[in-house]
This record gives C-alpha cells, structure tokens and sequence, in this order.
C-alpha cells in the first residue's frame, strides 16, 4: 500500500489503475445487474468511486443512462437548488513560453497578437464587467515568468478587489494560472483568491508529454502535483478540469476521478470544483486535428456522471459551448456558468481590432449577460451572483461539510435571490427585470422555513432602500 500523504503524480494517477479500471468496465457494462446496483449506490448522494464510474459511462443501455440523467438531475437539485452561479473570465496576459499544440498562445504562434495589461488597463476592463453586472472573475495568463511573474498576478488582483464602480465590486477573483510554487500558492492566498483552478488537459503522461512539447508545462508530475503544492500553499478551494478531445475521453474521466480521490484522500477535501472544456478553434488550431473529439451525447454522459460520483463538487461550463448544450447539461448537473466572456486580452473594454488577435477560442455563447440571466430565468434557474461563502470562510472542508448535510441550501438560497435582486436593480434590461421580479416572487412563496423567508425578505428589503450589503 502506498503511503498516500507522499504519493507522486504517477502513484495517484496510476496508468494501470486506469487501465484495469476500462478493461473491467468493458467486461461488465453490460452487466445489467451490476449497472442497477451502482446506480442504487449513486441514490445514496456518497458519490462513486472511478472503477464504478467507468463501468456507467461505458454503459451503453438507453434505459439505464436515462435513469443517470434523472440521478443527475435529482442530486443537482438536491444540492444546488436551482441556482446557477455567475462569472466571467478576465484575460490579463497571452505571453506565454508553453508549447502546448492546441493553445494559440504556444511560444511558437507567430499568428497571434501578443498583449499584456497594464494596471489602467484592468481598470477599464473591471469597470466594463462591473457595469455588465458581474461580481466573480476568473483571471486567466499564458505562462511566462518575464512578462507574467507572480508580482505581476498579485498586483491585478489587488486592483481588481480595489475597484468600487457605482453599486459594483468584484468580491472573488479565482484564478487560472499555470502551475507554480508553494511559496507563490501562498501568496495567492495572502492576495485572497477564492478558488484556483489549474486543468490538467490530459491524464494520459506519454500524451501530456507530446501536447506539451516545450516549456515548464512540459513537466508532468510538476503540473499533475500542482494542486497538492496549491493545498500545502493553504488554498482549499480548487479548480480540476481536462480538455476532453485531447485523449481518450474514458482515460480522462477515470483520471479526474482519481484526481478528486487523492484530493480528498490527502487534505480531507475534494476539489471545489470541476470544468469540463472541450477543444475549439482558435488562431492557428483546427480542433479536427485532434482524434479524441467527443459528441454532444457523450459529453452530456460525462457531466451526468461527475454529478453523480462527484456530488459536492461544483462543475462549471464556459462559453466554449454553444446555448443548446449548455441548456441541456445545466440539467444534468453544471452550477456554474460564464456568460458574455471574451477570451482575447482586453476585449471587454474595446472589441479588439480587426487586425490584432488574441483570443484564445472561439466563443460558441455569443450573448450578454442580460441574455443570458433572462434565458436562466426563463428556464426557472436563478442566476446567483453571490461570493458569501468565500467571504465568510466557508472554503474547503468546511463548505463541503455544509453541503454534504445539506444545510448550504438555508444560506445559499436567501443570497443568491439577494445578489439576483441587486442585479436586476441596478444593471438588467426592463424585460429581464420584469421576469426576474415575478421568479424572485414566486421564490419567495415557495421558501418552506420561516426563518428563511423572513432572512430573505429582510436582505430583500434593504436592497429596495438602496443599502447594499457587500459581504455577498
Ligand atoms: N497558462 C495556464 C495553464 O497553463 O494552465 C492557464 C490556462 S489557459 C489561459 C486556460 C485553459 O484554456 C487551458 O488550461 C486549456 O485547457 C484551455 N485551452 C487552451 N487552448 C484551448 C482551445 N483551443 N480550445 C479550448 N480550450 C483551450
């Protein structure tokens, strides 16, 4: 047995392990028995270890995965309500000395636009998405430690907590940059991050090694082991993903499996939560050009299941993806979106002329975010722009052991309808306004406890006499 507190990133993603795991998930996926038996598991909301998930995913009788639709559906509900949290990415850097093959800002792309903000810049570029409406970024560089060191990241995130634009603020910023030290985890924390989110890209190593050719990122056990240095760094909330098309999507599914296990296993808590991006366009990348592209069917499965395996886990689904299949996997599972992101470098403030280009995908969502909000609205979501938890401590295990009982449910509810509120007040379109007042409403009729309700109509109320509480 290993000694999991030591484990290297090829102990806790063991290539055998996984092996073994698809060879007997393809010898008893049709053992419909056995299928009925974890679905019963899954029932209990203890979620499903990777040998087990493996074994559903490659089921492939129409009647049992309906039934994991439904699962999913039922847990999402469980946990989630229907709030659906909002946020948007905020691109401060494309510097990058990477050679990943499918991202446009590999050291090598002469095609692209190279562009960093200054601290004016972010000004510019949080006021504009202030004045969308939006309270959570998720900032976003290329890797380079000359044009984006570590000084450079903290100094944004100071300005961008520092700015206070009419009733706006951005109260979390997570943060997506590639992996670092303990030393520099630890100062993340210091500038008060909320979650930070690393993806792997692929589990597979011989893979991984060949899409990253070139640069720090080529080393797999320093970027496999990053959140485990990110925990030692005293960051509990976490961010896993894997860009499905890269690799097998069954190998992936089973190694962010393993990945949640050793998290959990080591530090007690699993990760806060899980994106599942799938490869697009972009300057210079065809997404063709990769063999493991994944139907919309098979993806819906995938979000389905981590709903299911993963049950606290927030999994999170970007504008990469078009309306439909957002529509259609918010259902199955997903409790956070982006919406009205652009992916160049400074594309909120100005569109970026027609002659430079720094985006790093083609957006599929093109809408927003007052589209967007109405479209949840109208689907009986509400869109919840709330960071209480982050803001009043409840990370990591603590926030898991809140939602595992079930009780985030008491606080979550009355502040998503207050942040919601808020939004509709100050930055919604007539139209949005009228359908978020009757939803916030019927809401309101619905709240079962009397407690809540009455905490819901006071923060209600204080909103409508123009007091804004800034702890949510
Ligand atoms: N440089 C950091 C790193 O190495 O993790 C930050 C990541 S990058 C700004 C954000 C993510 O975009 C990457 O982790 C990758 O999964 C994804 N990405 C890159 N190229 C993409 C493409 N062509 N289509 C979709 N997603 C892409």
């Amino acid at each position: 047995m290993y000694d999991v507190n030591s484990m290297k990133a090829e102990e806790f993603i063991s290539d055998e392990e996984i092996r073994a795991s698809l060879a007997y998930a393809d010898e008893h996926c049709q053992d419909l028995e056995l299928v009925d038996a974890l679905l019963k598991k899954a029932e209990e909301r203890k979620g499903l270890n990777h040998r087990e998930a493996s074994v559903l995913l490659a089921c492939q009788d129409p009647e049992r995965i309906q039934r994991m639709y439904d699962l999913a559906e039922q847990i999402k509900k469980d946990f989630y309500g229907n709030r659906i949290v909002m946020f948007a990415p905020l691109y401060l850097s494309d510097y990058c000395v990477n050679g990943c093959v499918y991202c446009p800002y590999h050291a090598g792309n002469k095609g692209i636009t190279r562009k960093k903000l200054s601290q004016d810049d972010i000004r510019r570029e949080v006021i504009a998405l202030q004045d969308m409406g939006h309270k959570r970024l998720a900032i976003e560089t290329g890797e380079d430690p000359v044009n984006n060191p570590i000084e450079y990241v903290l100094e944004s995130i100071k300005t961008i907590y520092s700015i206070q634009h009419k009733n706006g603020a951005i109260r979390r910023v997570n943060v997506n940059i590639a992996a670092t030290t303990v030393e520099n985890y630890r100062k993340l924390k210091e500038a008060g991050i909320g979650t930070y989110i690393l993806f792997q890209e692929t589990y597979h190593k011989d893979s991984y090694e060949k899409l990253h050719p070139t640069g720090p990122k080529h080393n797999y056990a320093w970027h496999t082991e990053a959140m485990d240095r990110a925990m030692e760094g005293g960051i509990d909330d976490v961010g896993l993903g894997v860009l499905f098309g890269l690799e097998l999507y069954r190998y992936e599914f089973a190694g962010l499996l393993m990945h949640a296990e050793h998290l959990e296993a080591v530090h007690g808590v699993g990760p806060h939560t899980i994106s599942v991006p799938r490869v697009k366009r972009a300057e210079g990348i065809d997404p063709a050009s990769f063999d493991n592209g994944i139907d919309d069917e098979t993806f819906a499965k995938i979000c389905a299941l981590i709903r299911i395996c993963v049950p606290y886990t927030g999994m999170i689904i970007s504008t990469r993806e078009s309306e439909a299949v957002r529509e259609k996997v918010i259902r199955l599972g997903v409790s956070q979106i982006s919406g009205a992101s652009r992916t160049s470098v400074g594309g909120y403030a100005e569109e970026e002329p027609e002659d430079e280009c720094s985006e790093q995908f083609d957006v599929s969502d093109k809408r927003t975010l007052d589209e967007v909000v109405r479209w949840l609205m109208e689907m009986g979501y509400i869109p919840s722009f709330c960071t209480a938890c982050y803001r009043e401590g409840r990370t990591g295990d603590r926030f898991m052991s809140l939602c595992k009982s079930g009780q985030i449910q008491n606080c979550c509810h009355p502040n998503a309808l207050m942040t919601l509120k808020e939004y509709l007040m100050d930055y919604a379109s007539e139209e949005t306004k009228a359908i978020g007042e009757k939803l916030i409403q019927a809401e309101l009729a619905n709240i079962p406890r009397e407690r809540t309700r009455e905490i819901c109509a006071d923060h209600l109320k204080k909103i409508e006499e123009g007091i804004r509480d800034f702890r949510f």
